[in-house]
This record gives C-alpha cells, structure tokens and sequence, in this order.
C-alpha cells in the first residue's frame, strides 16, 4: 500500500535544550530505518529540530498551523512561516486539537488547503469518539472528516496528503484499537480514497494507525495490510521505544 511512514507526536512537550537532547538520542537508533521518521514538535522547538535532523533520515513536523497567510491572528503560525524555515510536515486535525481547541472538519479543510498551497505535506487525523463508536457510526464519522478536509484537494495534491487514523478513545489513554479493527478502518478509508479519486491513488497514500501505539503492539499493528505506519504520542518521547516501532515498520 502507501509507503511506511513512523511519525512521533510530541504534542506540549519538551523546551528547545530538551528536544535536541532528544533527536541526538533518537537519531542514531533509527538511522538505518526502512520507513520514513518524522518528529512533529511544539512551534518553539522547530529551529532546533531542523538543525538537529540536518543529514539524518529523519523529516520535522509541526502540529498545527493557521490557514491564513498573514494577519490578525494573535498567536497563529501560518503555512507559509513553516514552509520559510524549513519544515516539511505538519499535523492537522489532531483530536487534541478538535476536542480542546475547536478545530472542526471545516477549519481542518482550510488549514489543509493552505499547508499544500505552501508545499508542505499534511499529516491528517480523523477519528470517531468511543460513543460513536459504540452506535456504530466509526465509518460514517471518518468518511465525514476524510471528505471534508480533501475537498478541492486535487490527485496530484493527494501524494502530499498522510492520513492517521487515531480512534480518540485510544489516544493516550494505553487503551489500543485492535489490529483488526485498526486494520478494519484503515481499508475503510482506502475504500472512500478511491470512490474520491481512484484504486492507484488511493493505494498509493500512506495511511497510519495512532492511538497508544508502543514498542509492545506496533509489529503486528503494523503487520496488517492496510495499515501503512504509525503516529506515536507517548511513546516517540523514549527513544528506545520510538526505535522499536521504526523497525517493526518494514
Ligand atoms: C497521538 O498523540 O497522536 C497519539 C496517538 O498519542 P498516544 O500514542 O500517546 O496515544
């Protein structure tokens, strides 16, 4: 399917000094990977990031960004100020971001538009609630966010587009989706990739399982077939454990 991509989320944490302590640390242990390794950092830890990934393997995220070019908008960082430093990535739609700071499918749509206007490849979570879950609405609700956020996206655009797949229910909670059931949606959303564009497009797009994802589980998450690497909150702050997950993804 999509080539295996290994992504740490580190979400709100770690300063510049500790980030760099970080990447030195991770860098080594994953230096002969067969996937490809992002870390996706806080704002403030992006110019340390790059510096410290220069000649690695390993590519640089951010978490967010603000759909605008310029203006009003006290506290946003635009696509366009990630693209000028130097960042290749960045994660749009993390449910953190949906639950605690009201990003919805439409902001999602917008940010996404203006990260690949900027050149930069998105890193795209949806996910159902446990409550919807259980009415059995999963489909339903990733489809949702899937089409909402890749509308106007165009075919080529899509080779710049990494879908994760994170049931909120098992983000940072230690309670993971089953393999099959992680595997279930995974394919779920290749499907409605293709009813959008076609088969080879919607093969060729990386599609990753997150959700308390570790070194424990990932060889056999990863083992399913429609399930094309990882974004990891917890456990790409330990690079031992962030290490392991990279090398079960071959
Ligand atoms: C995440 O932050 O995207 C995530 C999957 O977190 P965790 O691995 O800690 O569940």
């Amino acid at each position: 399917m999509g080539k295996y991509i290994i992504a740490g989320n580190w979400k709100m944490n770690k300063t510049p000094a500790e980030a760099k302590e970080l990447i030195e640390a991770i860098a080594p242990l994953v230096k002969d990977a067969t996937c490809d390794v992002i870390v996706g950092v806080p704002f403030v830890d992006l110019p340390v990031a790059l510096e410290a990934t220069r000649g690695t393997n390993i590519g640089v995220a951010a978490q967010n960004c603000h759909w605008e070019k310029s203006g009003a908008f006290t506290g946003e960082i635009s696509a366009d100020m990630l693209q000028a430093m130097g960042v290749g990535y960045v994660i749009l739609g993390h449910s953190e971001r949906r639950t605690y700071f009201g990003d919805t499918d439409v902001t999602v749509a917008k940010r996404t538009r203006a990260a690949l206007d900027a050149g930069l490849t998105v890193i795209l979570c949806v996910g159902e609630y446990l409550e919807q879950r259980e009415q059995g609405i999963t489909s339903e609700v990733v489809d949702m966010q899937v089409k909402v956020a890749l509308g106007g996206v165009s075919r080529e655009e899509l080779s710049r587009i990494i879908i994760a797949y994170e049931p909120v229910w098992a983000i940072g909670t230690g309670r993971t989706a089953t393999d099959l059931q992680a595997n279930e949606v995974c394919a779920h959303i290749r499907g409605t990739l293709a009813s959008l564009y076609d088969d080879e497009a919607a093969k060729a797009v990386t599609i990753q399982y997150g959700g308390s994802m570790n070194a424990g589980n990932a060889e056999s998450l990863l083992a399913q077939p429609d399930v094309d690497g990882g974004l990891i909150g917890g456990a790409s702050l330990k690079p031992a454990d962030f290490a392991t997950i990279v090398a079960a993804a071959k």
